[in-house]
């Protein structure tokens, strides 16, 4: 089975092979099977097409799996982007793999990872969210997990929640953070704005256009920590018995995300300490 990415927008961001795949194909498993019409009678493609979505994954991938053992060339598509990316598809692909069937991923379309490409961030690492919780009691609890997490935040959000979903960053997260509000990528409203966290909720407020559309947000990773937490200051302890300063410093960093001089300085005063002790 063929995994195939679609376009997040512009019909024409589709790749060669996805289009030769799709041509190929006897059946083609999507979504929405109107949705998929519009792109495939883009490309004049017209195999048969079988819904599959997240109401009904189980049952849609048992007929997958007598299609491929009927020896027929199967796709899998969602409404946009990457199938099992914040899409259906994942229960499908595990249980074609599960029959020994060889699953192909085609790469191509991803909100997130087009937002990513064009923000300008540099952060080492990336952690897809997708969508937050709808509920705020719950939202607000995922976000301040992800608080200490050394990495860009990417979410997806949808319009009617965009305006809460950004006060409750903004609320909840270091102020000295950025957000890029990536909105109707490939389409023909899309706007890139990088904004201080602080600022996004009153621009989203300030025009109602802010708020329509599709939208990718990514949070730049926490500001380097000051100071050494009584945690970070624990590890750094029990490696400094068994290890020089220097490499105590450098994996107590790694694994507390403190930063190293902090760590190293400490780790002096530590072994000062011991060595005045006797
Ligand atoms: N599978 C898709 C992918 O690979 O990106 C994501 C599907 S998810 C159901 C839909 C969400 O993705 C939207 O609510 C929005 O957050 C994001 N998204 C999809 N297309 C987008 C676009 N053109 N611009 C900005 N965000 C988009």
């Amino acid at each position: 089975m063929s995994i195939v990415a679609t376009p997040i927008g512009n019909l024409g961001d589709i790749t060669l092979r996805a289009l030769e795949t799709l041509r190929q194909a006897d059946v083609i498993a999507c979504e929405d099977t109107r949705h998929a019409r519009h792109l495939l009678d883009h490309h004049g493609i017209r195999a048969q097409l079988l819904a599959l979505h997240e109401h009904n994954e189980q049952a849609a991938a048992e007929k997958l799996l007598g299609l491929l053992a009927a020896g027929k060339r199967v796709a899998l598509i969602s409404d946009a982007g990457t199938p099992g990316v914040s899409d259906p598809g994942a229960r499908a692909v595990a249980a074609v793999r599960a029959a020994g069937h060889a699953v192909t991923p085609l790469p191509g379309p991803n909100a997130a990872v087009a937002a990513l490409s064009a923000a300008g961030l540099d952060a080492p690492a990336f952690l897809f969210v997708g969508f937050l919780p709808a509920k705020v009691g719950a939202r607000r609890t995922v976000i301040e997990g992800l608080k200490p997490i050394a990495a860009t935040l990417a979410f997806y959000e949808a319009p009617h929640r965009i305006a809460e979903t950004v006060a409750d960053l903004a609320d909840l997260l270091e102020p000295e953070r950025e957000i890029v509000v990536a909105r109707e990528l490939t389409k023909l409203f899309e706007q890139i704005v990088r904004l201080p966290l602080p600022a996004a909720p009153a621009w989203l407020a300030a025009d109602d256009n802010h708020r329509r559309g599709e939208f990718v947000l990514l949070v730049s990773a926490p500001p380097p920590r000051v100071g050494i937490d009584a945690e970070s200051e624990r590890v750094l302890k029990l490696l400094l018995a068994e290890l020089p300063v220097k490499q105590a410093a450098r994996l107590a960093s790694e694994i507390t995300g403190a930063a190293k001089n902090e760590l190293y300085r400490k780790a002096l005063e530590i072994r000062a300490a011991t060595a005045g002790g006797g």
